[in-house]
């Protein structure tokens, strides 16, 4: 990607170097809640119920020394923040809405959100409550070296995901799924869970089509890079092909590739209706 000259959102807040414990001393260890690592996206029901746990403790806040790799991935998520929230308020005013900006929260270790207590292995992940996007930068080396998918653009990725979840909550498309959700079987409440993660999938394509229609900066490979993080992190890869496909959550590699194509060759919102796609 070409982000030289591009803006840099003011919506990153650094938590950086907030450490936790809890009373009486006992270490973070035991207070470590069991959050599924459903990446790119926590379940926010699994974390919601966790919140009703004992929550950890603020204990201290020590400097933060980031190393060079990091100040560079926290320069391409801010200028690709910055891009989500230009894309998406061109979209939002054309249909008469306001889009309202999510906060990034980048975190070390862990974090405490509206959504319950979370640490680094969970992933980055979007929560509902506070209406935040939470990274641990240290994701992106997972992301490269435990899921092979290097890149810039597949970093840009993970952010326009978890910024197509705020998209879904601000038009309510979360709240309702959550709420059918609780209704249905623990099958098809996995079903509605891969029909919204596959739509966020769609929205962070949909965003690259219109942030390179406004001002083109994807380079070749770019969407290769996009596409190969998309189909490293599908349920199916993920498990090794153990786990059963009505227990997915997020899709199979092959959906959720064919879902940011779809969302990054049309650029539009019609096309990523996948709550209402009989075949995903
Ligand atoms: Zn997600």
């Amino acid at each position: 990607m070409r982000l030289g000259g591009r803006r840099v959102s003011s919506n990153i807040e650094d938590r950086r170097g907030t450490r936790f414990g809890r009373a009486g001393g006992i270490g973070l260890g035991t207070v470590v809640l069991a959050l599924l690592a459903a990446y790119f996206g926590i379940d926010p029901g699994v974390v919601l119920q966790n919140s009703q746990q004992a929550q950890p403790v603020q204990e201290e806040q020590v400097p933060y020394q980031e190393s060079a790799g990091e100040a560079q991935a926290r320069q391409l998520v801010s200028v690709v923040l910055a891009d989500t929230e230009d894309t998406w308020s061109q979209i939002f005013t054309a249909a008469g809405r306001t889009y309202e900006q999510p906060k990034l929260v980048l975190f070390s270790q862990a974090v405490q959100t509206q959504c319950g207590f979370a640490q680094s292995n969970s992933g980055p992940f979007y929560c509902p409550a506070d209406r935040n996007v939470y990274i641990d930068l240290s994701f992106y080396d997972e992301l490269h070296q435990r899921f092979g998918a290097p890149g810039d653009f597949a970093q840009a990725y993970v952010i326009a995901h978890e910024v197509g979840h705020h998209v879904q909550t601000l038009l309510g498309i979360s709240e309702k799924t959550q709420a059918a959700r609780a209704r249905v079987s623990q099958a098809d409440a996995n079903a509605l869970s891969v029909r919204q993660e596959l739509q966020a999938d769609c929205f962070a394509g949909l965003w690259a089509h219109n942030a390179e229609a406004s001002r083109p900066f994807l380079e070749a490979g770019d969407i290769e890079e996009g596409l190969n993080a998309a189909s490293a992190i599908g349920d199916d890869r993920l498990s090794k092909g153990r786990a059963p496909p009505e227990s997915f959550t997020h899709g199979t590699s092959e959906q959720r590739v064919r879902w940011f194509k779809r969302g990054f060759d049309s650029g539009s919102m019609s096309e990523c209706d996948t709550f209402n796609t009989r075949s995903l």
